[in-house]
């Protein structure tokens, strides 16, 4: 199911994990009781002053997404309340997905059982892979085995829509470890699975451990055949590759997922969360003694709003639309002076067009950004 741009969603950015994996350059906070209380109370005042100022003019939500950082940091108990908050303080369609994130190694029985009670209807572990070694190299904690028997908790309490995210390119693995890992996940019948390549972020752990030679950097060709072996594996497992990093089973593509990539409204909350509502982009501060600090005050944590001018909205819709395999319609990229880049990038085989839809080519999904920005 795709989102019109009458759909709207909320995020909620849950900035703790237990710890930092060697390759993360997220905003977030190691798990503590005193920083957790703290965020749990300033998110609290947060929905109650969007609610006061009725951000969200009484739309209905058609999905509520809670991702970090790792949300399974808090208590279920907590999660399964704020869940409540949410659902009490704005109408939400009966058929909303209601997605929640978890690690896998530290998500016990009781909260995924907590967890869909209180109503989430899809969790998404992060996997990664399906070899401990991978582990070391990106210090993620736990076992792989920790993956299979989440999931299979997770089943038991109720979950049927299950997502699990991977990377690959990782340091010392090679294409045959990338398909053990894809073999060894099937028999956990997952309905959706993200593959994202790894990259490496300026100053996190991993660029300083390649910086002295302890790891080489991701080899791209490597990944592009990677890339290539998961479409193929995942394909003929009967999973629909609908976005760049994205694969789903039938009706299980994300659909809050979707709304950013078709232009739909959301309202973030957390420290750094970021929204899209009434035309505008704006931004939580990605610190959470300020945003406490803010709500604190009674004032909402944004830094930046920009209200985006017709040509902007229209740069992000192909921006994001072409991220999806079916791409965008003709009519997005309306100027007849852009028929002459979209003949060019034909003739280099990275976009395919027809009469009413254009889309990148598997090469063109390589470079999708850059594409996007020269039609632009
Ligand atoms: S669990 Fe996710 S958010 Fe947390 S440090 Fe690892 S990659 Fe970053």
């Amino acid at each position: 199911m795709s989102p019109s741009n009458k759909d709207l969603g909320l995020y909620v950015h849950i900035p703790f994990c237990r710890r930092r994996c060697h390759f993360c350059a997220f905003y977030l906070e190691i798990a503590k009781p005193a920083p957790m209380a703290r965020f749990h109370s300033a998110l609290i005042q947060e929905i109650s002053l969007h609610r006061r100022q009725e951000s969200l003019d009484g739309r209905a939500l058609q999905s509520i997404y809670f991702g970090g950082g790792t949300p399974t940091s808090l208590p279920a108990d907590q999660l399964a309340a704020l869940l409540t908050l949410i659902r009490a303080t704005w109408p939400t369609n009966v058929t909303a997905e209601v997605t929640v994130e978890a690690h896998p190694s530290s998500v016990t029985v009781r909260d995924l059982e907590v967890l869909a009670d209180a109503g989430f209807n899809r969790i998404s572990f992060g996997a990664e892979s399906m070899a401990d070694k991978d582990f070391v190299s990106i210090g993620r904690f736990g076992q792989v085995q920790d993956t299979a028997t989440a999931v299979q908790a997770a089943r038991s309490a109720g979950f049927t829509n299950i997502n699990l995210d991977l990377m690959y390119g990782l340091p010392g693995q090679f294409l045959p470890d990338w398909i053990r890992t894809l073999e060894s996940l099937m028999p956990l019948a997952p309905s959706h699975i993200s593959c994202y390549a790894l990259t490496i972020e300026e100053g996190t752990r991993l660029a300083q451990d390649i910086a002295r030679n302890f790891f080489s950097p991701p080899d791209e060709m490597l990944q592009i055949d990677m890339e290539s072996a998961a479409e193929r594996f995942l394909t003929e497992a009967g999973f629909s590759r609908y976005e760049i990093s994205n694969y789903a089973k039938p009706d299980d593509a994300c659909r809050h997922n979707l709304l950013y990539w078709t232009g739909g409204e959301y309202l973030g909350l957390g420290p750094s969360a970021q929204s899209y509502l009434h035309g505008a982009r704006f931004g939580n501060v990605a610190d959470l003694e300020a945003y406490a600090a803010c709500l604190n005050d009674n004032r909402l944590p944004i830094t930046e709003r920009t209200i985006l001018s017709a040509s902007e909205r229209q740069r992000d819709a192909l921006v994001f639309g072409l991220r999806l395999l079916r791409g965008v319609p003709r009519k997005a990229i309306a100027a007849a002076e852009r028929d002459r880049q979209i003949d060019e990038l034909i003739e280099k085989g990275l976009l395919e067009a027809d009469h009413d839809r254009i889309q990148l080519t598997s090469l063109g999904r390589r470079y999708a950004d850059t594409v996007a920005e020269q039609l632009f």
